[in-house]
């Protein structure tokens, strides 16, 4: 009987990154159900063009910071051009560009929301979010005295790196330091809150909440043939098995069989790259399907709108549009707008591919028949689609060529999550949040529903974790 080393479940960021850290240390087999390799941060094919499924922006690949350790530790070079704006930020007619130049993103915020004390404010959020980065205990485990030990160590290097600013909420610091702020201004703080760590700046201390805005002061970049190339490079030597999902995993004493839709396999470690909500339906071990399911479900999910748009003109590769009303059927006011670069060859054959996201939840689009489902989902798509056309005006209405959408329920069915993003960390639930162990010996989690969260530099730091727990542990 052939026995891995680990199995790995998912090709998302964390899958990839895990497995790619350790196929040559292990003998490590990497499943995906999907024919697309990375989750979120996948790109896929239709209508004979390709698209980015959710994530476009790439943050984190520079000098003393996790993500580029990690792509240079296994050697791979992506292919990428740095934004120049990070994003542009628009709200009827006021638009702030997020560059990464803190002088001049203060002469815009400055032009559209004046304020004495912007400077302060700004700059204790990039030094914030500066010195979060060079922390070098960062650690969040459980389940064994070496975990709880480095746990401990986080957090006291943390209090003594952030002291009294650790207990400050992000309302509360928005009060000292900018004072009542306008309706307009707190709308475009909490956007991109809502963008970034999926909740709005009452709900947030002021660390998480720095962490949130201060991404464009990094360099922020455009990755050339789509998201997806990220996920293709870090995994050209490792073995993978795309379009076999995981069905079912059974415990033995000293190790799990695995049972894909192909075949059976067996091995010592399992690294579950599916979301800790969904974890629990691959088990009939009760003591594991109880430990999945005391994990209370995030509802949060995305509305995503592809089109396919044929226009000589030039755009930025990011646009945040903020509207004075809510989204139907969303839980936001905002849209994210992604276009393709105007030179790649991939993705902008046949015209600009763009990605447009906002948020949902998973809920609006349960229990619904198929005509009510597609009307909801028409509903959504118009709404989106007339307020691009009314900013961007040098694009008609001909000239897109193709447009659709998805839900909760088409994450569902192609990649098995409902829920995008985990749960933010937030004052009340630090001790909750799960972590990439779990009690059972030889199952792991990894992915933006454990600790440290989503996007390529949260999901990045949770696998620096696993990374040491599995090979020290
Ligand atoms: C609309 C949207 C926009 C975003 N924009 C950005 C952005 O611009 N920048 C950024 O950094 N982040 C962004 N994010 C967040 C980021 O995309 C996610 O946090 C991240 O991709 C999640 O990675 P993950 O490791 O949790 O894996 P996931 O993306 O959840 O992937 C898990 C993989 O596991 C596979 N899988 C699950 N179950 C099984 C099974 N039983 N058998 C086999 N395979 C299985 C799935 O098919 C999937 O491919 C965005 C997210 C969304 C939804």
């Amino acid at each position: 009987m052939k026995m891995y080393d680990v199995i790995v479940v998912g090709s998302g960021i964390g899958g990839t990154l895990f497995a790619s850290l350790n196929h040559k240390k292990h003998d490590l087999l990497l499943f995906e159900k999907d024919n697309n390799l990375g989750g979120c941060s996948s790109t896929f094919k239709r209508f004979n063009n390709y698209y980015n499924t959710g994530a476009t922006t790439f943050v984190g690949y520079e000098e003393g910071h996790i993500v580029k350790r990690f792509f240079d530790e296994v050697d791979y070079k992506p292919n990428l051009i740095q934004t120049k704006v990070g994003v542009r930020i628009v709200q009827d007619e006021k638009e702030v560009d997020r560059v990464q130049d803190f002088e001049s993103f203060l002469e815009n915020i400055e032009k559209t929301y004046p304020n004495a004390n912007n400077r302060h404010f700004w700059a204790t959020i990039k030094e914030i979010d500066e010195k979060f980065w060079e922390l070098k205990k960062l650690y969040y485990a459980k389940y064994s005295w070496s975990a709880y030990k480095q746990s401990i160590a986080c957090v006291t290097e943390i209090l003594k790196t952030y002291k009294d600013q650790l207990f400050m909420s992000a309302d509360g610091f928005i009060k000292k330091s900018l004072g009542e702020i306008s309706s307009e201004y707190q709308a475009f703080i909490d956007a991109q809150l809502l963008i970034t760590l999926q909740t709005k700046s009452k709900e947030l201390s002021l660390l998480t909440m720095a962490l949130g805005l201060a991404y464009p002061f990094h360099k922020t970049y455009y990755v050339q043939g789509g998201i997806g190339e990220l996920i293709e490079g870090l995994l050209k030597d490792v073995p993978y098995k795309k379009n076999e999902g995981i069905l079912e995993i059974k415990r033995h004493a000293d190790y799990y069989e695995v049972h894909s839709t192909k075949g059976i396999y067996h091995t010592k470690n399992v690294v579950l790259n599916s979301t800790i909500y969904q974890s629990s339906q691959l088990f009939d071990d009760k003591a594991i399907k109880k430990y999945y399911k005391k994990f209370k479900f995030n509802d949060q999910s995305a509305f995503v709108l592809y089109l396919k748009v044929k226009s000589k003109a030039d755009f930025l590769h990011h646009y945040q549009i903020i509207l004075d009303k809510q989204i139907p059927n969303s839980i936001s006011n905002s849209f994210f707008v992604s276009f393709s670069d105007k030179d790649d060859e991939k993705l902008s054959k046949d015209g600009y591919s763009i990605t447009i996201s906002t948020h949902t939840k998973a809920s609006i689009w349960e229990g619904l028949s198929k005509k009510e489902y597609e009307t909801k989902k028409l509903l959504t798509q118009e709404h989106i689609t007339r307020a691009f056309l009314n900013y961007f005006d040098t694009i008609q209405e001909e000239d897109i060529s193709r447009a659709f959408s998805s839900t909760a329920k088409t994450f569902q069915s192609y990649i098995g999550r409902q829920n995008c993003g985990g749960e933010a960390l937030k004052i009340k639930n630090i001790l909750s949040i799960p972590t990439c162990t779990t009690p059972f010996k030889g199952l792991y989690n990894i992915g933006d529903t454990v600790f440290a969260g989503q996007g390529w530099a949260g999901v990045a730091l949770g696998v620096d974790v696993l990374n040491k727990e599995f090979n020290n542990g």
